[in-house]
């Protein structure tokens, strides 16, 4: 996946890339990703595509700025302050990478990649790859608990996303043969590294909430100021929203590939509760084995995490999408999970976003954006809410059955135990009766003789049948 991305992103010829330690080191980080059920090399791809997914796919109203109108810092690599990178030179192209060709002929789309630099877009690439790197299949809560000694190398702070990154680097600085950024100048090398530092650290879910504040300040709420493509900062917030997206990117895929990945973490967190079990630990919540909660973890953490970064990310102008008419929009039903839509009426909104192609349009034709993933997210989240509800449905005919059976144990119970006191009643009854008119007769479910002298006549009748 690398190789292809690297490829058609045109890295290999802008950074003079030597493809025999661009592969030797890729095979190796592959390589160092542990047999876990979740994070293991196949997430590692997962994660790589779906960034390749968000900044090469054409999104509807995204202006890319034109390289050749700025004087800014945009299409230069390292950071602005580096001179060196100012003479343009081999690495400072823009990246090669283009919309897909049935896209092309609509100019209100666009794509990220093409407001990112080449040297940011091969650090996301990089960062993505190398993001879950000899992950343990444990979380940081548990290494901190049992006093790992990465947890005490990183001092308790984003554990797992500080080895993965600094084991990624030490592998790449293990050997010549891996280091494929052999050609990179010092200030290029210096402002990579930092890049992917950034990325992977951004992957660790405590800081998500704090992301998520800072890019809707920036971005989207009322007084927000936008994406500003040249200034670094912004720049570097976009693709950590990116990466963020991509790692949690599983309730974005159709409904049996995220199942499918649900199962996966969950035997996880299982393996990790075993774990917790045998040290005589707490079992964490979602790790029981014993007790299991899928729906009510993807339905947690679709509402609390995925859909709002995904919502954010949208808002922003920054998913990959296409343009419908309203009335086909209406059916595909796009929207967040709050229902909440991107629209583009009359070409008046989004003018800024999507330019003067969007502008010109009729006033009273109207479109808007339908993406997969906010499409895909929603249905998830129908899927488990659904799940909830039958399971809730499921326990509560459970309970109601468990109610009745326990009701007629009781009853059953109450009949014998009445049955009981009425024969031991007439038991101290008979013995009171004169021996003369003793008769004998047959009481209950059990064939039990007893002597009576408290029978009716019809009874007496029959006892004496009996008799006879
Ligand atoms: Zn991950």
């Amino acid at each position: 996946i690398g190789y292809r991305i690297f490829t058609d992103a045109g890295l290999f010829e802008t950074f003079r890339i030597p493809t025999k330690e661009f592969m030797n080191y890729f095979q190796k980080l592959e390589d160092g990703y542990r047999e876990k059920p979740y994070h293991n090399r196949i997430h590692a791809g997962d994660v790589l595509h779906a960034v390749y997914y968000l900044s090469t796919q054409p999104i509807p109203g995204f202006t890319q700025v034109n390289p050749e109108d700025t004087s800014d810092s945009l299409h230069k690599n390292g950071s602005s302050s580096d001179t060196d990178s100012d003479s343009g030179g081999p690495s400072g192209h823009t990246p090669t990478v283009t919309p897909r060709a049935s896209f092309t002929a609509d100019d209100s789309y666009g794509i990220l990649a093409g407001n990112l630099p080449a040297l940011e877009l091969m650090a996301l690439y990089v960062a993505a790859a190398m993001h879950d790197y000899d992950h343990p299949g444990r979380t940081n809560a548990f290494l901190v608990a049992t006093r790992a000694s990465q947890a005490i190398l990183y001092n308790d702070r984003a554990v797992l996303e500080n080895h993965h990154t600094a084991a990624a680097w030490s592998l790449l600085l293990s050997c010549p043969q891996y280091n494929f950024l052999s050609q990179l100048d010092e200030a290029e090398y210096k402002r990579f590294r930092f890049l992917v530092i950034e990325f992977i650290l951004a992957t660790d879910l405590k800081r998500h909430f704090d992301f998520l504040v800072e890019f809707n300040a920036k971005v989207n709420d009322s007084d927000a100021q936008g994406i500003d493509w040249s200034a670094e900062p912004d720049r570097l917030l976009v693709s950590q929203m990116c990466i963020k997206l991509a790692d949690i990117s599983g309730p974005t895929k159709y409904k049996n590939l995220h199942i499918n990945w649900t199962y996966r973490i969950s035997e996880e967190f299982y393996e990790q509760g075993d774990e917790e079990a045998r040290l005589g630990l707490p079992i964490s919540p979602y790790m029981d084995r014993r007790s299991p909660q899928l729906a009510k973890l993807q339905e947690t953490f679709i509402n609390h995490l995925v859909a709002p970064l995904c919502n954010a990310y949208g808002q922003a102008g920054l998913l990959p999408g296409q343009w419908v008419e309203e009335d086909e929009a209406d059916q595909k039903s796009d929207g967040d999970i709050s229902g909440n839509e991107s629209t583009n009426e009359g070409g008046t909104a989004d003018e800024d976003e999507s330019g003067n192609e969007v502008a010109k349009l009729p006033i009273k034709k109207s479109r808007k954006m339908v993406s997969k993933l906010t499409q895909h997210i929603k249905d998830n989240h129908e899927w488990w809410l659904k799940v909830l509800e039958e399971e809730a449905k499921e326990k509560a005919e459970k309970e109601k059955k468990e109610r009745d059976e326990k009701k007629k144990i009781d009853d059953t119970e109450m009949e014998t135990i009445e049955e009981e006191e009425k024969e031991i009643e007439e038991k101290i009854e008979l013995k009171n009766v004169k021996p003369k008119e003793k008769k004998k007769v047959r009481l209950g479910p059990v064939s039990t003789m007893v002597e009576s002298d408290q029978l009716d006549d019809s009874s007496q009748n029959s006892c004496q049948d009996d008799d006879k």
